[in-house]
């Protein structure tokens, strides 16, 4: 069976030197779990390896597919919304969570 997980809220970082921001970590939660849990991208692309797949729901419950890439600035793998999806649904309108491993309670994390 896949592993499918919702991302919730994001980090984002600044790149060195600061051409664009990126996506340095996510949350997800599991409707059944208590906690939500942070994954740093370099995780969630190592899921992404072992098949695991990432969505982010939009109000109205359709989800759109989280995808990886190679930034053509960088050169480095980062996540996005697929590229077919990003009318449902797209990470970069989620709340952005702090920095911090903590617990998160999102709406309350916009910054
Ligand atoms: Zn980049």
């Amino acid at each position: 069976m896949t592993t499918v997980n919702r991302i919730v809220s994001t980090e984002t970082r600044r790149t060195r030197p600061a051409t664009h921001a990126v996506i340095a970590a996510v949350w997800t939660r599991d409707e059944a779990a208590v906690t939500d849990r942070r994954w740093t991208v370099a995780t969630v692309l190592q899921a992404m390896n072992r098949a695991e797949r990432f969505y982010t729901q939009a109000p109205n419950g359709r989800q759109a597919r989280v995808q990886r890439y190679t930034c053509a600035e960088c050169r480095q793998e980062h996540i996005r919304t697929h590229v077919s999806d990003t009318a449902i649904h797209d990470l970069t309108i989620l709340p952005h969570a702090a920095g911090a491993p903590r617990a998160v309670v999102d709406s309350t994390l916009r910054v």
